[in-house]
């Protein structure tokens, strides 16, 4: 067996991977999931000791896949020596949610602007249509004074409150999404950011909450038993109409 195939294998991997994050990022941006763009970054899990990242001053919009990143899970740069272009000043919140959640490939912190004021007024998702009751009562909000997540033990702070969950919101700063791939982690970060601007629309048209509390219960109750099976195969589906309708 020729020994240099599995590393290879594994350059090859990672190629594909630089890809799909690069697209990832253009997608999030343009469909406001990133916020401005300023600030954030979106990563993948290459193996037990390498993240694949993209730093806060590469654009979202124009960057390149050799513009990603590879640190180690102490936020050093492993690829080649750190510069202005590589800082990832909130690293711990990847690292440590890939420490807790072995399940976890793709996380992605931005600071989208109708996420982060819905959580900053402490409106709750209600199940208003489809995407709100994906979303209602599944997501948890972390007030830690809006800190800049950039020591571990505020990673795992941020990981303990996401859980077992796929996404939180971080009051007054942003928002963690975070699954299993990238088609996972830019749908659920592009629907998020649609329910809370649904949220935020129906702030201005009534007063919240509209549902009642056992109006809530009935849809949820009803969501339980009917939620497809086939979440990943339908992730992928959207992942792919997203880089249809936005690349
Ligand atoms: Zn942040």
């Amino acid at each position: 067996m020729n020994a240099k195939a599995p590393l290879a294998e594994s350059s090859l991997r990672e190629s594909g991977v630089r890809e799909e994050l690069v697209q990832a990022c253009k997608v999030l941006y343009a469909v406001k999931a990133a916020g401005d763009g300023l600030g954030g970054h979106l990563s993948f899990r290459l193996d037990e000791k390498r993240i694949l990242i993209k730093p806060r001053p590469v654009s979202w919009r124009r960057l390149d896949p050799e513009e990603l990143i590879v640190i180690d899970f102490n936020g050093k740069r492993v690829d080649a020596a750190a510069s202005e272009r590589s800082a990832v000043r909130e690293w711990p919140i990847h690292a440590q949610i890939y420490a807790a959640r072995p399940d976890v490939q793709c996380v992605l912190h931005a600071h989208p602007n109708a996420s982060t004021i819905m959580a900053a007024l402490g409106i709750a998702v209600e199940p208003l249509d489809q995407d709100c009751a994906a979303f209602a009562g599944r997501l948890p909000v972390l007030d830690n004074g809006a800190v800049s997540i950039a020591t571990p033990e505020l990673g795992d702070e941020v990981a303990r409150a996401l859980g077992t969950r796929g996404a939180l919101l971080l009051k007054n700063h942003g928002c963690v999404v975070a699954g299993a791939d990238i088609a996972y982690v830019c749908v659920t970060a592009y629907r998020l950011e649609k329910v809370a601007e649904t949220m935020l629309r129906a702030a201005t048209l009534t007063k919240l909450p509209v549902m009642s509390p056992e109006r809530i219960a009935a849809i949820l109750q009803a969501r339980e038993a009917a939620e497809p099976s086939g979440q990943g195969k339908m992730n992928h589906e959207r992942w792919q109409m997203m880089r249809d309708y936005y690349l």
